[in-house]
């Protein structure tokens, strides 16, 4: 789960890490009481959205000069008048696709100086099963491309989880970023703080970019990008109350409200697959066929009938989706159940694209019985092969 940068800057703040003095606006209306509890003469306008880039974005319908969602005002009024502008405008950067996110909430914060732009952030190495550090005097740019241009620019590390952080982990970070004086100081304090946030707090990834140096020559957090463990968030109650929904894709929303393990990707066959490694198989096989899977979902063993009928009106629900394929190998999960489900669900919200079925396992010949009696237009398949030649067949021509 990803929160916002006003929230992340909260939890910052309350670990004891520098950041800057900031208030949240929700209606154009607070702007100008918000900017004024500031001290200036600098204040930064910035669109909270899930995505980073905002900086270098364009709205929708952006006038011409216009400029993107972070923006540098000189008094109360020009704070108030971005703000204005930017409310519930649809920015779209390098990282929300062309759809771009609706902007509901504008952080006002005091401005800081800026001496340089470092980048740090923190994330879990699946590979060694540590978190790692990334590390890099190249803040405030995009870090893919630092580490596709300049990669000796980058310097990565993972920390051993029996000894945890340790004060030589903080000097690495300083003398990477060619931090002096006080500044070491800092880093390596900074440096213990995020760790043990990262830990405590069950986190994914904490991205600072940029880190700043401020012309006083203190370490400052300018950016916080923050992501958490979902299977954790039992545990983290007031993490949890961060989430914020309408960033959510509305279908994998829908998904996590019954217990779906399900993820929207860009293709047009919709998948319906019991078992993870079933549902990676089945999308590998459509794209062997020349089609792409419009999403990951795995209905699971224990699935109900209520429940299969929910993830079939999900898949329909995305305009991509031109053919949808059921793969189900009932071991736990009956196909019987995954027949009325289906048909439950076509009932209800009908049926446009063509649908192939794969049955196979526990009450199979129940599962084929249910589908013929429905009169439903579905085609039948044999194997995994036949399947998913029959619907990209059906969708291709
Ligand atoms: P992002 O574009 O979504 O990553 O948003 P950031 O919060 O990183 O802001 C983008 C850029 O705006 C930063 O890299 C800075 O160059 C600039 N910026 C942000 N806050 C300040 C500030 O307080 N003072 C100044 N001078 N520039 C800022
Ligand atoms: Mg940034």
């Amino acid at each position: 789960m990803n929160i916002h940068e006003y929230q992340a800057k909260g939890l910052l703040r309350a670990a004891g890490v520098p950041v800057s003095d900031g208030r949240i606006v929700l209606r154009a209306e607070e702007a100008k009481a918000a900017a004024g509890e500031l001290d200036g003469p600098l204040w930064v306008v910035k669109a909270q959205i899930h995505a980073g880039g905002r900086g270098k974005g364009s709205f929708k319908e952006a006038s011409a000069g216009e400029k993107g969602g972070v923006r540098l005002a000189k008094s109360v009024a020009e704070a108030e008048e971005m703000t204005k502008q930017m409310l519930g405008r649809t920015l779209v950067t390098h990282q929300t696709g062309p759809a771009g996110k609706q902007v509901n909430r504008i952080y006002i914060e005091d401005g800081s100086d800026i001496e340089r732009e470092l980048y740090l952030a923190l994330l879990v190495d699946r590979q060694t099963s540590r978190v790692s550090f990334v590390v890099s005097t190249e803040g405030g740019m995009d870090i893919e491309e630092v580490a596709a241009s300049t990669p000796e620019k980058i310097l990565s590390f993972s920390v051993d989880p029996a000894t945890g952080i340790q004060g030589f982990h903080g000097r690495r970070v300083a003398f990477a970023l060619g931090l002096t004086g006080k500044q070491i100081k800092q880093c390596v304090d900074l440096v213990g703080k995020l760790y043990r946030f990262f830990v405590e707090r069950d986190a994914e990834m904490v991205e600072i970019n940029p880190l700043i140096v401020t012309d006083k020559g203190d370490l400052k957090c300018l950016d916080a990008k923050m992501g958490f463990d979902s299977n954790a968030l039992y545990r983290q109650s007031d993490i949890l109350a961060l989430r914020d929904e309408t960033e959510e894709d509305a279908k994998e929303l829908a998904a996590s409200k019954y217990d779906l393990n399900y993820i929207a990707l860009d293709g047009e066959i919709g998948c319906m697959v019991n078992g993870a490694g079933l549902a990676m198989a089945t999308m590998d096989i459509i794209k062997l066929y020349g089609a792409e899977p419009a999403n990951f979902l795995d209905v699971g063993g224990g699935a109900t009938k209520e429940k299969v009928t929910e993830a079939f009106k999900i898949i329909t629900s995305d305009a991509n989706v031109k053919g949808i394929l059921v793969n189900i190998f009932g071991g736990i999960m009956r196909c019987d159940i995954i027949a009325e489900g289906v048909i439950a669900a076509v009932k209800e919200v009908g049926l446009q694209v063509p649908l192939v079925v794969r049955l196979e396992g526990t009450n199979v010949e129940k599962g084929k019985e249910i589908i013929e009696a429905s009169g439903l237009n579905v085609i039948a398949a044999d194997n995994l092969s036949d399947a998913a030649e029959k619907i990209v067949k059906a969708v291709k021509g």
